[in-house]
């Protein structure tokens, strides 16, 4: 007989987006006419820039050819974008990793989700609250979180990070965890942490022998120079973490797929007779067995971001975003709302007026101003009194919410 994974049936349907969608359709039923402008999509709309267009085009015309043809390419990616990888994005920073420390992954969800594979059963779970929804229901798919009770897993640590405590997760009190899923710049609340702060998670780890699972997929929308653009840039973070990036935001990626996991050789984990166990040769074997690579055309793509051009074009993309994120954020302070995030990342995460809902603040919004956010508590408890706003729009459609959202408010 076979039998079901029991695990998948204890997922609690994440219905942030069907429910938004439903609430969406429901208005426009009574609202035919309405021209609805969402500001809760996380997803990109600026097309691929001219260099990567480019090298693509490139990459299919050697696939069309039997002398120039790529089937099966390595699982880690290949050397020319690992070699990118590291001359751009680390050793800038002053970081010297080796080739044979760069994955390529077809984007970082696949690896932020499969990353727990590694690690026993029964290892206790960190995460900051409000969260991306993947880190948990991957370990909740294996049993790792417990049973599920008033919006929270028993076996799981929420760290709330609220303006009330500065968007500053406080280290863990009482029983250690195991492993810490940070991500900074952070989706959902667009805030950001300083290497000080950061310092305090590298130390907890190196303490308790925990791992932390760093998700940098926004580090290219940091603007504040002091800000750390990945977990190395702190002494003794490549004993304790393993760091995920994404090209999805970096250069309008989602669609075609590529990103890259740093696994550091020094990182391990223990057996309970206490051998350690190198975190990077299990990755490359758990990969080797279920991964067949990224594409040769995306990698290629990937690494057309690094050239001259592509670093320039895929800033301007970014420039393009966050000048959405302070237009945003000028018009809705001025309008006397409390936000956070939009300087360093993507997001604007805002609270709610007069203690409202998530929820009712949604509602509110949508019949009032015919705009679209995201209900922070789709996101985790402490996301409860908070919405999301993304600057992934056109200036055009985002500069017209705001005037809605003016309109409505005066
Ligand atoms: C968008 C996003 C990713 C990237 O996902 P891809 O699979 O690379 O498209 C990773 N982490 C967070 C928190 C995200 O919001």
């Amino acid at each position: 007989m076979a039998l079901v994974n029991i695990h998948f049936l204890n997922l609690q349907n994440n219905y942030l987006f069907a429910d938004i969608a439903k609430k969406v359709n429901a208005f426009k039923v009574t609202h035919p006419k309405a021209d609805i402008i969402s500001l809760g999509i996380g997803d990109v709309t600026q097309p691929l820039c001219p260099a990567v267009v480019e090298a693509m085009h490139k990459a299919v015309d050697e696939m069309s050819d039997s002398s120039t043809f790529r089937g099966y390419g390595p699982e880690q990616g290949y050397d020319f974008l690992r070699e990118a990888i590291l001359k751009n994005d680390f050793l800038p920073r002053g970081i010297h990793l080796d080739k044979d420390e760069v994955f390529i992954n077809d984007g970082a969800k696949s690896d932020t989700g499969n990353f727990q594979e590694l690690l026993h059963w029964d290892n206790f779970i960190g995460v900051t609250d409000p969260i991306y929804p993947v880190y948990i229901d991957s370990n909740v798919m294996i049993g790792r979180c417990g049973s599920f009770h008033d919006g929270k897993w028993t076996n799981v640590r929420y760290m709330p990070t609220t303006a009330e405590n500065g968007f500053l997760p406080e280290l863990p009190k009482g029983r250690p965890v195991d492993v810490i899923y940070l991500c900074y710049p952070n989706n959902p609340t667009g805030t950001v942490i300083t290497k000080q702060e950061l310092r305090k998670w590298v130390n907890y780890a190196l303490k308790n022998d925990a791992l932390i699972l760093y998700d940098a997929a926004y580090e290219a929308y940091i603007r504040d120079p002091k800000i750390p653009h990945s977990i190395y840039e702190i002494r003794g973070a490549r004993k304790c973490a393993v760091e995920f990036h994404s090209y999805s935001k970096t250069a309008g990626f989602t669609g075609v797929r590529c990103g890259y996991t740093i696994v550091p050789k020094e990182v391990s984990v223990s057996t309970f007779e206490g051998e350690r166990i190198p975190l990077n040769q299990l990755w490359l074997r758990r990969q080797c067995t279920k991964f067949n690579g990224t594409s040769y055309i995306s990698q290629r793509a990937a690494e057309a971001i690094y050239s001259a051009e592509g670093k320039k074009q895929i800033r301007a993309t970014v420039d393009y975003y966050m000048e959405n994120a302070s237009m945003m954020l000028s018009t809705l302070r001025g309008l006397g709302y409390e936000c956070y995030g939009g300087e360093n990342a993507p997001y604007i995460w805002m609270r709610t007026p007069d203690g409202m809902t998530s929820w009712s603040f949604f509602e509110a919004l949508l019949y009032g101003a015919n705009v679209v956010c995201t209900p922070g508590v789709g996101f985790g408890p402490s996301g409860e009194g908070y919405v999301r706003f993304t600057a992934f729009g056109s200036h055009e459609r985002t500069a017209e919410a705001l005037e809605r959202i003016k309109a409505w408010q005066e």
